[in-house]
């Protein structure tokens, strides 16, 4: 049996019919679409130095067209929302997202203190040390906030940052220990898998450590990424001993063993 689910979807650039339909031509049988907060025009006055990648979509009108796009009888289809997760908003971004019928929300660091990592260059040692080190405390504080059923890409700090810090693998074991007392799953990322394996493998590792529930999600911002690392994660899962992946019908964890 091969992974069969894939739970961090965006559909700005596309539309929700068109990843269900590349979901379903790869074999995938729950898909969780989750796309991000600052993309609702409920929430984006909030976000407003997010950068938007597709048109504004009202909360109404994003769960309905998830929910038309579920209507395919092969392809279960989950409604998700990736969440910024900074800590003098959050109340307000939480505030918007309210009685909707969510599957799933994904918390994600994209900004640490007001940084939005993912855009810096020619970063010195001293300061990317220092960012990772804040990071992780997001990170667990993001799991530990109880508003999240999984936490997103927490080796993403190394897109632009290459100064790993010493103590990476305890960072790693720290925040798997805290997911797990938690019960929040953390994320193998699609993105993060092609780009920096070896990380993501140190993650799955503290993960099977902990018995820490893993989510998995391409972070396909088009059709085409729709299980664009499957064929990495799951050698890399088995290799670590973790043999099912969590996912969530109206906020309640399911494993799908693979
Ligand atoms: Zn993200
Ligand atoms: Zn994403």
């Amino acid at each position: 049996m091969s992974i069969a689910s894939d739970f961090h979807n965006h559909i700005v650039r596309s539309s929700a019919q068109q990843m269900v339909e590349a979901a379903r031509n790869k074999d995938i049988r729950v898909l969780g679409l989750s796309e991000h907060v600052f993309q609702m025009r409920e929430a984006h006055p909030h976000l407003l130095h997010m950068p938007l990648e597709g048109p504004i979509l009202a909360y109404a009108d994003y769960v309905e067209e998830v929910q038309a796009a579920g209507k395919n009888r092969d392809v279960e289809v989950r409604l998700g929302l990736e969440v910024d997760f900074i800590p003098e908003q959050n109340e307000v971004i939480q505030s918007t997202l309210q009685g909707l019928p969510w599957d799933f929300l994904i918390g994600s660091v994209h900004e640490v203190d007001g940084v939005l990592f993912e855009s810096l260059h020619d970063l010195e040692r001293a300061e990317g040390e220092r960012l990772w080190s804040r990071y992780y405390t997001l990170l667990r504080a993001a799991v530990r906030s109880g508003y999240f059923s999984v936490v997103s890409h927490p080796v993403r700090m190394r897109s632009t940052n290459p100064y790993l810090p010493a103590n990476l693998d305890e960072e790693l074991e720290q925040l798997a220990a805290d997911a797990a007392e938690y019960d929040v799953a953390l994320e193998v990322n699609g993105y993060d898998t092609l780009t920096y394996i070896n990380l993501v493998r140190r993650l799955a590792r503290a993960c099977a450590n902990h018995h820490t529930a893993i989510s998995v999600g391409s972070d396909a911002h088009n059709p085409t990424q729709v299980t664009q690392a499957h064929h990495y994660i799951e050698p890399l899962l088995r290799e670590a001993g973790i043999t099912s992946i969590r996912t969530w019908r109206q906020r309640v964890p399911e494993e799908m063993a693979f």
